[in-house]
């Protein structure tokens, strides 16, 4: 599930040709998301993603969670769905 966008700061120093110490500052834009297999949340360097999926149209699974495994899952899921009868008294808008 994608949560939102943050700003994360980090500080570096490195050392001048004349030995000054020299603090200086850099900002990546993060995505915070929680796992769709485990409920973990974790983030992710926004560059490394495609911006299409920054949204909840698609599944999110953290580094932990193996990704095959977990869209084999939900395949599992949708084709139990698949192969009701029509005469199943389930209701449609649960599905
Ligand atoms: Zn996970």
């Amino acid at each position: 599930m994608f949560i939102c966008i943050d700003i994360e700061k980090t500080l570096y120093t490195r050392t001048s040709k004349l030995g000054c110490e020299h603090t200086y500052e850099r900002k990546k834009t993060i995505v915070v998301l929680r796992c769709d297999n485990c409920g973990e949340v974790f983030k992710r360097n926004k560059g490394s993603m495609d911006p299409n999926r920054l949204n909840n149209n698609f599944f999110h699974c953290c580094p932990d969670c193996d990704p095959k495994r977990f869209a084999q899952k939900k395949g599992a899921e949708r084709k139990i769905i698949w192969d009701k009868t029509v005469s199943s008294l389930d209701d449609i808008s649960k599905l």
